[in-house]
């Protein structure tokens, strides 16, 4: 499902990114750990499309689409329609409801106000948001707000959903719901999940645990 061969990244001299591969099977759920500073973010970016190699003589496929020559224009389009992001801060909008934010991602993608609505409505009631629809972000629990993101990403049936510390700011009890969730939605609609995470639990529950340090996958 996702192929990624030899990526690299720099920031000026600084190489963040020193030559990584992976590839991904749909319906897995892969966790990528390691110390402060050894590249998860910026590899999550890179296999995201938010962000670009640096050097020319890599691969990435999504759905094996070959990403490297599409334009920003049409990468953007792939990644609203392919991929959905959980950041640890939900980023969701605070001046719209929740069912506002589920369905925007719809809107964008071309669907009717209706439909995108109607497909928020069915995904937050599926997370056990049906009574929060016409709540603004400042009034749910982070734990609310998370799930709420993760209707957000839902939203379009992406390929893949890719997570960056998801649980990092929730307490205990939240992260706990917040994972089996993860696993839920792989369980009955074969989603597949790629997240970087400090939670040794959630890595540790995940299908593969992928280690990075210095710029490389070691493990
Ligand atoms: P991790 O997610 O494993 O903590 P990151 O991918 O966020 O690691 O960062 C890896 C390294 O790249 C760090 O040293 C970080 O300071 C540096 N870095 C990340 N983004 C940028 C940027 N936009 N400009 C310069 N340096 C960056």
């Amino acid at each position: 499902m996702i192929k990624a061969e030899n990526l690299h990244k720099k920031y000026g001299n600084l190489e963040v990114l020193k030559g990584v591969s992976l590839q991904i099977k749909k319906g897995e759920v892969i966790s990528i750990v390691g110390p402060s500073g050894a590249g998860k973010t910026t590899l999550l970016q890179l296999i995201g499309t938010l962000d670009r190699p640096t050097n020319t003589d890599y691969d990435l496929q999504i759905n094996q689409q070959v990403l490297k020559h599409l334009s920003d224009k049409e990468l953007s389009k792939f990644r609203n329609r392919e991929i959905g992001f959980i950041f640890q801060f939900h980023q969701l909008l605070p001046e719209f409801t929740a069912l506002e934010n589920v369905a925007l991602p719809a809107y964008i993608a071309g669907l009717s106000k209706e439909k995108a609505n109607h497909k928020a409505l069915e995904l937050l009631q599926l997370l056990g948001l049906g009574n929060r629809l016409q709540h603004k972000p400042a009034k749910l629990s982070g734990g609310e707000q998370q799930r709420v993101a993760v209707a957000r990403a839902l939203v379009n049936n992406p390929s893949v959903i890719m997570a960056d510390e998801p649980s990092g700011n929730l307490d205990t009890e939240s992260a706990k719901q917040l994972h089996r969730l993860f696993f839920d939605l792989r369980d009955r609609f074969n989603q597949t999940f790629v997240i970087v995470t400090h939670n040794e639990e959630l890595a540790e529950m995940s299908d593969r645990k992928l280690t990075m340090r210095d710029g490389i996958i070691i493990d």
